[in-house]
């Protein structure tokens, strides 16, 4: 098919209907599970400060426009696959293709993720590109999207690429595309969810000690100066910029009983043991 402007068109209005599904499914899913949980994870509550509907509202109108961007980049992979620098595979699905796949993309976009967000953090770049993720500064699950115009673009544009590069060694499978995007809606609204689900050892367990947990996204929109990963706690940890008191902070949540919570708050929104 050639690319013409009304099938580009056509195209972007597909993407904003996919990106929206993805995000209201991730966003609203994780929301929801929070309300219908309340009663047993309010001692699990990170921060003493509550997210208002304000906070809420800016945090979902801001990731609207960000899928207008992400639809608007998602271009990219349609002109790709046009000149045939992306190549799907259109027979069966492979599954060892499949899991490959999937666990390729996810390490690559856990590691650029890491260096882009820590670029954003500098300060030529931060306000005009990442301050108002970090108006978010007790996020919700909302807040998955909820990005700058030129960050957005930033988000967005490394997946076209990294489809590339797997398809490069085998055509790109659409379910490892589908589970790669799936997982990065699920850890995104957790990560933004506001309340620790994790079981306590978590944190220092080598079986899932290098996993991020939704304290360490936290702290991160709380003090800003630490926790940049995404998925994994590996960059952080190689590159000294984990918290200090991540482990501390994650213990004193998880282990916190439910009736000596509301007590045992400390001032900065994180608990105390
Ligand atoms: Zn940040
Ligand atoms: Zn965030």
């Amino acid at each position: 098919m050639p690319i013409t402007f009304l099938f580009l068109a056509a195209r972007m209005l597909d993407g904003i209907w996919i990106e929206s599904i993805r995000y209201f499914a991730g966003a609203a899913g994780v929301a929801l599970l929070c309300w219908l949980l309340a009663s047993r994870i309010a001692h699990r509550r990170i921060q003493t400060r509550r997210a208002t509907t304000a906070d809420r509202l800016r945090e979902v109108r801001q990731s609207l426009w960000s899928m207008t961007v992400f639809a608007f980049v998602d271009l990219i992979t349609v002109v790709l696959i046009a000149i045939g620098a992306i190549a799907f595979n259109q027979g069966p699905p492979v599954l060892t293709t499949i899991l490959w796949q999937t666990a390729l993309l996810i390490v690559m976009h856990d590691a650029y993720f890491y260096w882009m967000h820590r670029w954003m953090h500098h300060k030529t770049m931060f306000r005009v590109l990442h301050s108002v993720h970090h108006l978010s500064r007790t996020p919700t699950s909302w807040a998955a999207y909820s990005f700058a115009t030129g960050e957005a673009a930033f988000e967005a544009v490394i997946v076209p690429l990294m489809i590339a590069v797997v398809s490069v060694v085998a055509p790109a499978e659409p379910w490892a595309v589908f589970i790669f995007l799936g997982h990065q809606i699920a850890r995104n609204a957790f990560g933004h969810a506001g309340f620790e689900l994790a079981w306590p050892g978590f944190t220092r367990s080598p079986w899932t000690g290098w996993l991020t947990t939704t304290t360490h996204h936290d702290l991160h929109h709380s003090e800003g100066r630490y926790n940049f990963g995404l998925y994994f706690t590996w960059w952080d940890r190689w590159l000294g910029t984990e918290h200090p008191r991540y482990h501390e902070r994650f213990a004193a949540v998880v282990n916190r009983h439910r009736e000596t919570a509301a007590e045992s708050v400390s001032v900065h929104g994180a608990v105390s043991p």
